[in-house]
């Protein structure tokens, strides 16, 4: 087994990241992962000032993929999430969907005990462990790594969490996989501007996918697939998710643009990822039921 430990971070996605590792099409790798503010918050009185913003969203990685040439897709099977025993929160001015409305700076830390996360000393919540920014390199310019986009990035989507597979285009040799910035827990939207921000480690295993061609990025549950997308504005999230399912729809299933659509105002979901980051992400659901009657195999 593969392991990419904390000493190698990424801060943009870019072909120009020399390879921590070089593994082979179907190996299974270990991410170390430090949290969204490289771990710089360690206690609730840290002060806001003294963050280096230049170390947010730290990726780990990249990691080399051989055999995997632009055209193909990189498919990354999450097989296990592990998260530390204890978050941060950071929100203030300017910062999330109520930023205009608050007036200083704070920062949370959050117990993580037994399975479970406790707010404040008294809200138990649940853990639902993702990665909150995993991705290629992009074909042209670096991506930050706080930004989402096709290649994937920053898409703080819960639904990337163990036991799900993630299909993501190849952009350059390798592909070059990165991922950080794990949540023990987050709500749809990420309002507040951050998730249950941890560290902790990801094992992936990854596969090169040829001559396929699918809406990415793309992620396979048990139950449905989820095809990802990334916008200026949730509006036009929508229109770019809804066109690529309704194009697979369309080109896997043989049906016409009008019943693709139709299809998906009856039985798709549209979902929201996050509102709070450069751009906004959303996903569109259809249960894995539909796929198979229409024939359709991924
Ligand atoms: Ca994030
Ligand atoms: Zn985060």
């Amino acid at each position: 087994m593969y392991r990419v430990t904390r000493n190698h971070m990424i801060y943009s996605m870019s072909a120009a990241n020399e390879p921590v590792l070089r593994v082979e099409d179907g190996a299974t790798v270990v991410f170390e992962t430090c949290d969204c503010f490289e771990n710089q918050i360690q206690t609730p009185d840290t002060k806001f000032e003294a963050l280096d913003w230049n170390r947010i969203n730290p990726a780990a990685g990249p990691v080399f993929v051989q055999g995997a040439e632009p055209g193909d897709i990189l498919v990354v099977k999450i097989e296990r999430i592990e998260v530390a025993d204890k978050g941060a929160m950071l929100t203030g001015p300017d910062l999330g969907v109520l930023g205009d409305s608050l007036e200083e700076n704070a920062i949370r830390i959050v117990p993580v005990l037994d399975g479970r996360a406790v707010y404040a000393g008294k809200v138990e919540l649940p853990l639902s462990p993702m990665i909150g920014v995993i991705g290629t390199a992009p074909a042209g310019a670096a991506v930050a790594c706080g930004t989402p986009g096709p290649h994937g990035g920053n898409m703080d989507c819960k639904k990337i969490a163990a036991g799900t597979t993630l299909y993501l285009p190849v952009n350059v040799p390798g592909a070059l996989l990165a991922l950080g910035d794990l949540h023990a827990a987050m709500g749809d939207g990420e309002v507040s501007v951050c998730g249950l921000e941890v560290p902790g480690e990801v094992t992936v295993t990854v596969k090169v996918l040829k001559g396929e061609s699918l809406p990415l990025p793309l992620v396979k549950t048990s139950e449905a697939i989820y095809v990802i997308a990334s916008e200026k504005s949730l509006d036009e999230a929508v229109v770019s998710a809804t066109r690529g399912l309704a194009g697979l729809l369309e080109d896997k299933g043989g049906l016409s643009k009008h019943d693709a659509v139709n299809l998906l105002s009856l039985v798709g979901n549209v979902q929201i990822c996050q509102v709070v980051d450069p751009l906004k992400t959303v996903r569109f659901e259809l249960a894995l039921t539909y796929l198979q009657q229409l024939g359709i195999e991924i």
